[in-house]
């Protein structure tokens, strides 16, 4: 019997199955962030520069991690769509 990690959304707690469209977020250093499909197995997981990464369900998820992470870089209001 295979024993597996238990994957978790970072954002709502979700656990991970079989069905796959989770997505995988990374914050790096120099501020980017990437959102990459979690089957493609990046390697900047494991590089110096990434600062986290995180497990995201699906795309309602990963949208609302970015926009938290765009807050935090730009320090602009969450979801602020300011049209002045
Ligand atoms: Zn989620």
């Amino acid at each position: 019997m295979a024993i597996r990690e238990a994957v978790i959304c970072d954002e709502c707690d979700a656990l991970k199955r079989e069905v796959n469209h989770w997505w995988r977020g990374y914050l790096r250093n120099d501020g980017s962030l990437y959102l990459l499909p979690w089957d493609s197995i990046p390697v900047l997981g494991s590089d110096a520069s990434t600062k986290s990464e995180v497990h995201l369900c699906g795309s309602n998820c990963a949208l609302r991690w970015v926009s938290a992470q765009m807050a935090v870089i730009a320090k602009t209001p969450e979801g602020g769509c300011i049209h002045a």
